[in-house]
């Protein structure tokens, strides 16, 4: 990706992350950079904006360097959803264009069913936040079962290189992954 708009915003994390490593300073400086970059829908390549017929794609958009922080475009095809899952890394989630839906997890327990803590929809320009600390566990849906959503997400990692998991609802149970990058 080389944009105008996208070029700010990843200047923008590079110079916070320099600056401080403390999650709750980079989540609430990071969502005003995100809300910036999310508040136009003319900025993402055709190529980073591809749905599948039958999977979800993550395309790799910016990994910093030295692996503090990554971008990704979560392209979701109509009626697509994500497993239950955690990011174990901070990351914050800008609504580009459609609407996702998101039901919030208790953290799990081993042998115990999962509790729904609540459901956000997220509209254009909308920045949501997940994190170890204030919450990690989540399972997240296009809106819509007749046309594309694109959210654009940014990782505490390099996302595609992380270990994570989804979960059994009814029973707490962990599956370790990665998720990787659809143009790795
Ligand atoms: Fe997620």
């Amino acid at each position: 990706m080389n944009n105008p708009r996208f070029n700010k915003f990843i200047e923008g994390m590079t110079a916070l992350l320099d600056k401080t490593s403390d999650e709750e300073i980079v989540l609430a400086e990071g969502r005003t950079l995100l809300q910036e970059l999310v508040a136009h829908d003319d900025w993402l390549d055709d190529a980073y904006a591809q749905p599948h017929p039958e999977y979800y794609q993550q395309y790799r958009l910016h990994v910093c360097p030295q692996g503090r922080f990554s971008v990704v475009s979560f392209v979701w095809g109509p009626g697509q959803k994500t497993p239950v899952h955690d990011h174990t890394v901070w990351g914050l989630i800008g609504m580009l264009r459609g609407s996702e839906t998101a039901l919030r997890f208790s953290v799990p327990e081993a042998g115990k069913t999962m509790e729904v803590l609540g459901e956000d929809r997220l509209e254009p320009g909308d920045v949501d936040a997940v994190s170890p600390t204030i919450g990690d566990v989540h399972q997240v849906a296009n809106a819509y079962d007749d046309q594309v959503s694109i959210s654009i997400h940014v990782y505490g990692a390099d996302i595609g290189k992380v270990e994570r998991h989804v979960f059994n609802t009814e029973n707490g149970a962990a599956k370790a992954f990665i998720s990787g990058y659809a143009n790795a």
